[in-house]
Protein backbone atom coordinates (compact mmCIF):
# COMPACT_ATOMS: atom_id res chain seq x y z
CA UNK A 1 0.00 0.00 0.00
CA UNK A 2 1.22 3.82 -0.90
CA UNK A 3 0.84 6.89 1.25
CA UNK A 4 -0.12 9.47 -1.50
CA UNK A 5 1.26 12.80 -0.19
CA UNK A 6 1.59 16.10 -1.27
CA UNK A 7 5.00 17.73 -2.80
CA UNK A 8 4.17 21.21 -1.92
CA UNK A 9 3.12 21.08 1.87
CA UNK A 10 3.32 16.82 2.51
CA UNK A 11 0.18 16.72 4.02
CA UNK A 12 -1.13 13.18 3.46
CA UNK A 13 -2.96 13.17 0.39
CA UNK A 14 -4.61 9.32 0.18
CA UNK A 15 -3.75 5.13 0.24
CA UNK A 16 -3.55 3.80 -2.71
CA UNK A 17 -3.08 -0.34 -3.77
CA UNK A 18 -0.83 0.09 -6.49
CA UNK A 19 -0.10 -3.18 -8.59
CA UNK A 20 3.03 -3.47 -10.26
CA UNK A 21 6.30 -1.85 -9.92
CA UNK A 22 5.80 1.11 -12.74
CA UNK A 23 5.79 4.60 -11.81
CA UNK A 24 2.79 6.24 -10.54
CA UNK A 25 0.67 7.23 -13.78
CA UNK A 26 -2.65 6.82 -12.87
CA UNK A 27 -4.61 6.61 -9.40
CA UNK A 28 -7.35 3.74 -10.38
CA UNK A 29 -10.16 5.06 -8.59
CA UNK A 30 -11.52 1.80 -6.99
CA UNK A 31 -7.83 0.95 -5.42
CA UNK A 32 -8.10 4.07 -3.36
CA UNK A 33 -8.63 2.91 0.09
CA UNK A 34 -8.85 5.22 2.02
CA UNK A 35 -8.65 9.60 1.61
CA UNK A 36 -7.25 11.70 4.08
CA UNK A 37 -7.25 15.05 2.50
CA UNK A 38 -8.55 15.46 -1.40
CA UNK A 39 -10.45 17.72 -2.92
CA UNK A 40 -12.26 17.93 -6.14
CA UNK A 41 -12.67 20.76 -8.19
CA UNK A 42 -14.09 20.68 -12.09
CA UNK A 43 -11.69 18.11 -12.96
CA UNK A 44 -9.09 18.72 -10.53
CA UNK A 45 -7.57 16.73 -7.84
CA UNK A 46 -5.95 19.45 -5.45
CA UNK A 47 -4.47 18.99 -1.97
CA UNK A 48 -6.49 21.44 0.81
CA UNK A 49 -2.92 23.90 -0.05
CA UNK A 50 -4.25 23.91 -3.82
CA UNK A 51 -1.80 22.06 -5.24
CA UNK A 52 -3.42 20.12 -8.07
CA UNK A 53 -1.94 16.63 -7.77
CA UNK A 54 -4.11 15.18 -10.65
CA UNK A 55 -7.17 15.23 -13.38
CA UNK A 56 -10.23 13.35 -13.40
CA UNK A 57 -10.73 10.73 -16.40
CA UNK A 58 -13.49 8.89 -14.80
CA UNK A 59 -12.09 5.88 -13.50
CA UNK A 60 -8.80 6.83 -12.91
CA UNK A 61 -7.19 10.15 -11.85
CA UNK A 62 -4.36 11.01 -14.12
CA UNK A 63 -1.36 12.20 -11.77
CA UNK A 64 0.59 15.16 -11.89
CA UNK A 65 4.07 14.49 -12.63
CA UNK A 66 6.36 15.85 -9.37
CA UNK A 67 2.85 17.25 -7.64
CA UNK A 68 2.86 14.50 -5.02
CA UNK A 69 5.67 12.00 -3.44
CA UNK A 70 4.82 8.42 -1.90
CA UNK A 71 5.76 6.26 0.79
CA UNK A 72 5.33 2.47 0.86
CA UNK A 73 5.66 -0.57 -1.02
CA UNK A 74 3.61 -1.45 -4.21
CA UNK A 75 2.42 -4.81 -4.85
CA UNK A 76 3.83 -7.08 -7.56
ZN1 LIG B 1 -0.57 20.39 -0.15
Amino acid sequence: MLTIKCAKCKTKLYKYHKIGKGKLLKSHKTRIKKIYNLKKEDRQYKCSCGNAVGTDEGEFIKMSNQAFTYTGTKES
